[in-house]
Formats: structure tokens, sequence, C-alpha cells
């Protein structure tokens, strides 16, 4: 048996994945705006294909593609009665390319049916039940994409209910650096902490930039293990979450950060003491690979190997820059 992911955390830093429903969406597999993972099941290919190149990239985790994968989420897209078999299969696909060289995470994420009131809790509870089963066999349970606190915290509860593996918890913050019931994100890291999640953190919506108000927040407000997953997608003060820009859902390809402002992050969030550090929608294998390298994880695996102490530009495109000043005639190449 390999180290489990508190183990590792305890030993340094993990590096997580990038974000698969966004970039599955651009790849045609996903329905634009449902966002859902039916894809686990109708085109398992294009699963395993994001798994493998993560896993080359250096990803020590590999998150099930389950997001919106609830039962009331599906049925939005006539898939409903298919739930548990998609949860499975996704749950499946992770592990077989996983095998033994990383971590598989479950994968738990907002409803949208959410409300502080009996009825609600029940049947988001419900719904939270059913992919944990069906997620029977991961390694650790990540609850994301929660902007109410009181769901997170709900799907903690039903993580230590029906399973006996860790829980990361992490919150989005969109608009406010408060959830949309008024939680502030370090209300969140502390209460999330005492109720059991073993990581707690914060994922999606704001690139790292306007992330690390709240990270700073919920390093100060736990000792616990902090997880920071940014999106890749250029965010303003002005809108702080990428959501809400108007490039959103389908024309986010000219915001996409590059590589090395996601190494950028890597660098930063440890130096701010965060454990847990990866990357959420628009973040792909180029940006992990990256981040691999700014943290020390540089893979010898991978096909194409630069100077790993240099980045690309100090090196292979040098010859072409410095042949491009050469005024014509003088050894340029035509
Ligand atoms: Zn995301």
């Amino acid at each position: 048996m390999g180290k489990g992911i508190l183990e590792r955390l305890r030993d340094g830093i993990v590096l997580g994945d990038g974000g698969y429903i966004i970039e599955l969406e651009r790849r045609g597999y996903v329905i634009a705006g449902a966002f859902t993972p039916e894809l686990a099941v109708t085109h398992p290919d294009a699963v395993r294909e994001m798994h493998r190149e993560f896993l080359s990239a250096g990803a020590e985790v590999l998150q099930v593609m389950a997001f919106y994968g609830s039962r009331e989420k599906l049925a939005t897209v006539g898939k409903g009665d298919r739930t548990f078999e998609i949860n499975r299969a996704a749950t499946r696909l992770a592990r077989e390319v996983a095998g033994d060289k990383a971590l598989v995470a479950g994968d738990l994420s907002a409803t949208w049916k959410w409300a502080d009131t009996p009825s609600a809790r029940s049947l988001v509870a419900g719904m939270f039940d059913e992919q944990i089963e069906a997620q029977e066999g991961v390694d650790f349970f990540i609850g994301e994409t929660f902007w109410h606190f009181g769901e997170a915290l709900l799907c903690l509860e039903r993580i230590k209910a029906k399973s006996k593996v860790p829980a990361m918890i992490t919150v989005a913050f969109r608009g406010s650096l408060m959830t949309d019931d008024g939680a502030t994100a370090a209300d969140c890291a502390k209460r999330l902490s005492v109720a059991g999640a073993e990581i707690v953190g914060t994922n999606c919506m704001r690139d790292p930039e306007r992330m690390y108000p709240v990270v700073e927040a919920m390093r100060q407000a736990t000792d616990g293990f902090l997880a920071a997953q940014p999106v890749a997608f250029r965010c303003s003060d002005e809108v702080p979450w990428f959501t809400g820009t108007p490039a959103f859902p389908d024309k986010l390809d000219p915001t996409q950060l590059t590589r090395f402002e996601m190494a950028d992050f890597a660098r930063k969030a440890k130096a701010m003491g965060v454990n847990y550090i990866g990357s959420c929608c628009g973040s792909i294998a180029t940006h992990v690979r990256e981040m691999a390298r700014a943290l020390g994880r540089y893979q010898e695996s991978q096909v194409w190997k630069p100077d790993p102490k240099k980045p690309m530009s100090e090196t292979e495109f040098n010859w072409e820059r410095r042949q491009a000043k050469k005024p014509a005639g003088k050894g340029r190449k035509k």
C-alpha cells in the first residue's frame, strides 16, 4: 500500500490535477452550460486521455470526473436515472489510469438544490450519499465548488457518515469574499476544520490573483492542511470570478492564463503555506506540467524534455529569437 493523502501532506506539498469539464467541453464531449459528466459512460476515452495527460504532467492526485454528477443536475440533461452508473464509471476510469502512480480523489460538488430548509437538506444529503456510494474505493473525497457554506458542511457530514476516507472540502468565492450564505473565508476554513475536514480550502471561480486574499484568510484561520485550486482564466478586480465574465461559457479561450502564470501561482501558494496545490477550470496539462516544475517535480517521463532548470523561452527558442533579430542578408536563413 502506498502513502495516503494525509501521509503525503505531512511529508510535503501535494500537487493536484487541473480542470476537466471546461476543457472537455472545448474538446466536444460536454454540453456547455450544463457541464455534466455523462461522458464517463458515453465517451470514456476522452476522460481517460485527460487523466493520462495530468498524470504524465506530474499530478499526484487524479480527481474522479464526476463534477456536477448529482442526480438532479444530471436530470437537467436527461441522465438522472444513470447517476449511479455515471459516477461508478468515472471512478473506475480514474483508478484505471492512476494505477499505483497517483491517488484517486472522489468528487462531489454543488448540487444547485441547496437551501437551508429540512426538505432541501434531505434531498441534497440523499444525492451526496448516492454519489459517495457509487464512488466507493477512492483514496479520499474532494467536495468542491460550493458557494454555500451550508452545502459544503453537509457534504462533509455525508462523507464522514458514509465513508472512512479523509475529506477535503473547498469553497468557491465569486463576487465577494463571502459565500452566498454569509460565511467569510476564515469562517469556512475554521468551521470545516472543526467539523472534521482533514483538508480545507478554496477552488474554482477565481484566478490566482483574486484567490490570494481567500488563501491568506484561510491560512490564518486554521493550522490544518490547506488546499488552493484556482482557475486558469484571467479575472479582474471588477469581476473576480470567471463565470461572471461575458467570456463564459464558450468564449474563454483568449482569457486563458499561460503555463508560467500558473507556475508563479504554485510558487506563491507554496510560500503562503498551502499544502495541496492544484488548479481548476482552464488549467490543462501544460499548466500542471509547469506547476510541477515550479515545485521541483520535473517529470522525466515527458516526451518533450527541456532544460529542467530553465523555462522554455530561455532555451529552445533562443536560437529563433537570435535569428529573428539579425538583419536580412547577415546570415539569416530565408
Ligand atoms: Zn473550476
